[in-house]
């Protein structure tokens, strides 16, 4: 599905792909520069991450490792439950070792602030956080992100990893539902 034929589901394209595309060859250069000389493992939150991991993945020129960990934290609707369970743990032991948490989006930052304290006990050398979009609450929680891609409205969006009820993931850009979608 390209942004001319977007589908009926569809109200807007917030992004398009070629802008977030720019953006993650310019964050993967910051990344290079950071982490030069040290081994970086980044490590992406299923499922919506996916995308963001596979196109920044290839977007570095260091040898980088990636693992996976997959949470819970909304149900099949478009509001946080606030309550984080873990579904897949990593694979990898982060105990001195630098990691990347690479995230689509962040909102309340009630999955986030949990992943760095979950992450932060197991003793790694250094943890920060990538995220591709954050949306305005964000920016109420004390959580120190590194790497942003993009600072969105408070909409809810899908596309680029991004689902609503498991659907619109694999669009190549981010943007936002018509009301009929929801029931409207
Ligand atoms: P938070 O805990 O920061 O409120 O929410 C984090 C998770 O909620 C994200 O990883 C994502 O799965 C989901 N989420 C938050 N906002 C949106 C949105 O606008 N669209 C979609 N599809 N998921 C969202």
């Amino acid at each position: 599905m390209n942004e001319t034929d977007m589908g009926a589901d569809l109200e807007k394209v917030l992004i398009a792909k070629a802008d977030i595309d720019a953006k993650l060859q310019e964050l993967a250069a910051e990344i290079d520069r950071d982490y030069a000389g040290r081994d970086l493992l980044i490590v992406g939150v299923l499922k919506g991450a996916v995308m963001v991991m596979a196109d920044l993945a290839r977007a570095l020129s260091s040898n980088v490792t990636m693992d996976w960990m997959a949470v819970s934290s909304y149900g099949a609707g478009t509001k946080s439950s606030g309550v984080v369970r873990i579904l897949k743990d990593l694979d990898t032991d982060i105990a001195g070792r630098h990691v990347l948490i690479v995230e689509d989006i962040i909102d309340s930052g009630l999955t986030l602030s949990w992943l760095i304290s979950n992450l932060g006990s197991r003793g790694p050398a250094s943890l920060e956080v990538c995220t591709l979009l954050r949306k305005p609450e964000a920016a109420k929680v004390r959580i120190d992100v590194k790497y942003t891609g993009f600072d969105i409205p408070n909409e809810f969006v899908v596309g680029y990893g991004l689902d609503y009820s498991e659907k619109y993931r694999n669009l190549p850009f981010v943007g936002t539902l018509a009301p009929h979608v929801y029931g409207g």
